[in-house]
């Protein structure tokens, strides 16, 4: 009576005071006494609170740790302990015992072959007589079946004073049956429950990733989500070309010439790989991180012992690796894009203060600026291709290109472009010469005008393999798009030599005066030739500035012009250097003149400047060339600012 007592105090909802005489008898009839019968319905009475219970609260372990402690009770046994059996590996796994000792070590597992799960499942329960050496310290065992499958085992440890001892099996077979029931019952409500909670955090991800064009925080919020479903595993995101600094998430470079197999095989295949460990007892799952146009890395899952992933498992795992691939690509489609018009912007203002008329110095300039701030470029140089075979290196180009030293780049830069035809992209350059390792990283492309090549841009860095392709590319894109301009500028600055009139001195070009020297001497007698210079000119831009200098240079322009007839010819020689040519003059009148606009210039100037002219006088009389005409002009000119400046010379012949 005391035992019944005891089972009735646990009891939740049956009340055996109410019990009626008819129910007594119909348990009796079962062949039950009643403690075990109550025994049973308390178990019911678990899998209807399991049911009646907040799903998202239920506990697998907790459950059946609960039905554990009731039967320990109403059995009065010592220990019970439930294995759970894996049919796959055939082996069962100490899940659950009132002994909380083995239940730390839940790992544990018991391998059974298969003949000895046929006796378990032939047989309803074993009362000291278990096949397995393992279990012998138990003296009752029970086999859970559901539809004639094992699907664990119920091993229980019995005290001195109580035995376990079957009398009735068929109480034995009840309690198995509602065990099962309710371990399975629980065990199904916990899965949904799991993977429901699973695809609700599959659905947060794929939500962040669609609200998210940052790429650092899909992957932080992949790797919390697995962490938060598997808290188990250990995770790397083995990325290839990662370029970026992730901080505090599990990133690794994906090494192409990695040994492990699996990683490269998922890469490669773009399926999921499975490794055993065997030294370190660890199993590892390899999922390709996989975008619609390729495959940008695999996710490393390292499970914490050997073990089979489960096909739910691997199939959550490889959505949220393929949700990270998509958001690798959106990233680096988004920052390709953003790096396109980028590019674009810069061809469009290139293009744009290209076409704004700029003289050629100032275009190579501009263009050289453009490009050093765009790719980082330690010398740039623009070579044009002259009619003889020869290269002239335009001004603008950096200093670099001015030394010897370049000489072995631009003619090897030369010849491979004519050789191979394209522009070069080379990573490290190493030519045969003194210091030809100076620049390694080489870019050249051709500029080519109406199919013919009229030249090449040269970019260079120390550094070997500094440009990448794409800065290959976007200069390939600059340079087709202001080899027009450069052309354009390089034939107006020619047509200006030989447009007549100095667009700042409105005096002719020198080309002009030497044309018409020429003819003068095929055919007059005599001429006077006054070549000019501004004395101290170069501090008068130092100290009223350029523009003041060109106003002087008008402005001792225009007394020229005053004082000379309309056949006379005003020139600007170069600089601030001015001449006259006066056909048919006699060197007497010539010095007169010279003699003239040297007094006028020192007169009329604003600021007041002065001029040193040299003199040269031709007559047919003697044989004479324009070289030696403009010869002694220029000695009798040197002698004039050796003494004393301000002053005419005569340049005789000797
Ligand atoms: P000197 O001839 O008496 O020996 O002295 P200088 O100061 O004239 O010396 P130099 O001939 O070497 O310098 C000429 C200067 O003239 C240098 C250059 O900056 C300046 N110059 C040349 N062409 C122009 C021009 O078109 N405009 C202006 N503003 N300056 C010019
Ligand atoms: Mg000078
Ligand atoms: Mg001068």
């Amino acid at each position: 009576m005391e035992d019944v007592r005891c089972v009735k105090n646990k009891l939740s909802f049956t009340s055996l005071n109410k019990m009626s005489t008819g129910l007594q008898q119909f348990i009796g009839m079962m062949g039950m006494d009643q403690e075990k019968y109550f025994l049973l319905c308390e178990l019911k009475s678990i899998t209807i609170q399991c049911l009646e219970m907040e799903q998202e609260n239920l506990q697998y372990e907790q459950v059946v740790q609960q039905i554990l402690n009731q039967l320990i009770q109403g059995l009065e046994a010592k220990e019970i302990t439930f294995y759970q059996y894996n049919e796959k590996k055939q082996r069962l796994y100490c899940k659950v015992s009132t002994n909380h000792n083995k239940n730390e070590n839940n790992v544990d597992y018991i391998k059974i072959c298969e003949a000895h799960m046929k006796e378990i499942q032939n047989n309803d329960l074993f009362y000291r007589n278990f096949p397995l050496s393992e279990f012998e310290e138990y003296e009752l065992l029970i086999p859970l079946k559901r539809n004639e499958q094992v699907i664990g085992l119920l091993a229980m440890m019995e005290n001195k004073q109580n035995s376990l001892m079957p009398q009735d099996s068929s109480f034995y077979k009840a309690l198995s049956t509602e065990c099962t029931r309710l371990i399975q019952t629980v065990s199904n409500i916990s899965r949904i429950v799991a993977e429901e909670k699973r695809y609700k955090q599959l659905f947060r991800v794929t939500e962040k990733f669609h609200s998210s064009m940052n790429m650092d925080e899909v992957l932080r919020e992949i790797i919390y989500t697995l962490r938060e479903v598997f808290p188990n595993f250990t995770y790397y995101l083995l990325l290839s070309h990662d370029n970026n600094h992730h901080n505090d998430l599990p990133i690794k470079d994906l090494e192409y010439d990695s040994e492990n197999i699996s990683v490269m095989q998922a890469y490669v295949t773009g399926t999921a790989q499975f490794e055993d460990l065997i030294l370190e007892q660890k199993s590892v799952l390899y999922a390709p991180l996989k975008g619609k146009q390729g495959v940008y890395g695999v996710l490393q899952v390292t499970s914490p012992c050997m073990m089979i992933f489960p096909k739910g498992e691997i199939e959550f795992i490889t959505l949220l690796a393929n949700t990270a691939g998509s958001a690798i690509e959106n990233a680096q489609l988004y920052s390709q894009s953003k790096r396109l018009i980028a590019d674009l912007q810069l061809i469009n203002e290139t293009s744009h203060q290209l076409n704004s008329n700029l003289r050629l110095t100032e275009t190579i300039t501009y263009m050289k600026n453009q490009i050093s701030k765009s790719f980082n470029a330690e010398e740039i140089g623009f070579v044009l291709y002259e009619e003889n075979g020869e290269v002239e290196i335009l001004q603008g180009s950096s200093d670099f290109f001015k030394k010897q030293q370049a000489w072995i780049y631009i003619r090897y830069i030369k010849e491979t472009i004519i050789d191979r035809k394209e522009s070069l992209f080379l990573g490290d350059l190493q030519l045969k010469g003194a210091e030809s390792f100076l620049y390694r990283s080489v870019m050249a492309v051709p500029m080519v005008q109406s199919g013919v090549v009229k030249g090449f841009a040269v970019v260079m860095h120390s550094e070997a393999y500094y440009f990448s392709f794409e800065a290959f590319k976007l200069l390939q894109s600059l340079i087709h798009h202001s080899t027009l301009a450069f052309t354009n500028s390089i034939l107006r600055e020619e047509l200006e030599k030989m447009v007549v009139t100095d667009h700042l001195t409105r005096l002719y070009s020198r080309s002009y005066l030497d044309k018409k020297l020429h003819e003068s001497m095929n055919t007059e007698k005599e001429g006077t030739f006054i070549l000019i210079d501004i004395d101290n000119f170069k501090k008068v831009n130092d100290t009223y500035g350029h523009q003041v200098g060109d106003e002087i240079l008008v402005q001792v322009s225009s007394i020229i012009q005053k004082n000379i007839r309309g056949t006379d010819i005003g020139a600007r020689w170069g600089g601030e250097e001015l001449a006259i040519y006066l056909p048919r003059v006699t060197l007497t009148v010539g010095e007169v003149i010279a003699e003239r606009i040297r007094s006028k210039v020192q007169l009329e100037t604003m600021p007041q400047i002065s001029i040193s002219c040299g003199v040269s006088y031709w007559n047919n009389a003697q044989e004479d060339t324009t070289k030696d005409l403009f010869k002694r002009a220029d000695s009798a000119l040197y002698e004039a600012k050796n003494t004393g400046k301000n002053k005419v010379v005569l340049g005789l012949v000797e």
